[in-house]
């Protein structure tokens, strides 16, 4: 008999987390396997939302620990820290380890069903690609209709809440991760000092090596951190809050959410992102 399996992947962000709602709340029959591809550099709020939910579901989240970690894969890849344009994180720190997982599993003609977290309101977003024939990729949220609000409303429904970082920044990811905004490292090293002298020190060694890039395009961490330059991203990132609520059509009907550090930048999610780190 041919045999089926069913996969989530909750990234440490809202909207897969929703997912994992929804579908414990209209499939509970399905027997999901959800995993977490651990770079080893997640933020502590991650772990702490992981449990919450993980409360929610009566299941484990599977953890999926690369083989190699951040370490080795920058002497790897000669100290070039990751960048948009060499992006080696997402496919050594999360992709691998899934591949690893489910290879043996497709290649013994196993069907794998797995659920990715894009939303109605991201009609570009196509996620996760399906690489081998027997895998299957199913986009609940989408299906139903389910646009950002929605996904807010489900975790306060379930009462799992979102993770705290939220507070300070748009996304989920690495604790380093390349596709923060300014106004966001600076949010780092005033939420965890620790993990954004880590950062620096990565940064040193890199630029030491005589890699191209900085964690944050056109500056080191040393100099966005200074006093004056922490002045200047904090007033441009006031002026443009101020500026997107001018601009917004006021709505009375719609649900208020707040504007995130994305439509702030008016970043393209689509662009600037990826379902495998940040959803
Ligand atoms: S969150 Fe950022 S740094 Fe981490 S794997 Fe994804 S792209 Fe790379």
């Amino acid at each position: 008999m041919m045999q089926e399996r069913h996969i989530l992947g909750i990234s440490g962000g809202r909207d897969s987390a929703a997912l994992a709602v929804y579908m414990r709340q209209h499939r509970p029959e399905l027997p999901i396997e959800y995993f977490f591809t651990d770079t080893g550099k997640e933020l502590p709020e991650v772990y702490t939302f992981l449990d919450r939910l993980e409360g929610f579901l009566g299941k484990p989240i599977k953890r999926l620990n690369p083989d190699r970690d951040f370490d080795f894969w920058l002497d790897e890849y000669g100290n070039f820290l990751p960048s948009p344009r060499t992006r080696w994180c997402t496919r050594q720190l999360k992709l691998r380890p899934l591949e690893h997982w489910i290879k043996p599993a497709l290649e013994a003609g196993t069907i794998i069903h797995s659920y990715v977290a894009i939303r109605s309101d991201e009609p570009t977003r196509e996620g996760y690609q399906a690489t081998h024939e027997n895998m299957l990729v199913h986009l609940p949220l989408r299906e139903a209709g389910i646009d950002r609000a929605g996904v807010i409303e489900l975790l306060q429904q379930a009462d799992v809440g979102e993770p705290e970082y939220y507070s300070w920044r748009s996304r989920s990811g690495c604790t380093f991760c390349f596709f923060q905004q300014k106004i966001e490292w600076v949010r780092l090293a005033a939420h965890h000092p620790d993990e954004f002298e880590k950062a620096i020190a990565y940064e040193k060694t890199a630029l030491e090596g005589g890699s191209p890039f900085t964690w944050s395009q056109g500056e080191s961490l040393t100099e966005l951190i200074e006093p004056k330059r922490v002045e200047a991203i904090e007033l441009d990132y006031e002026r443009r809050v101020a500026r997107l609520k001018k601009r917004r059509p006021k709505n009375p009907l719609a649900a208020e959410t707040d504007d995130t550090i994305d439509d702030i930048y008016g970043v393209d999610e689509a662009a600037g992102g990826c379902v495998i780190c940040h959803k």
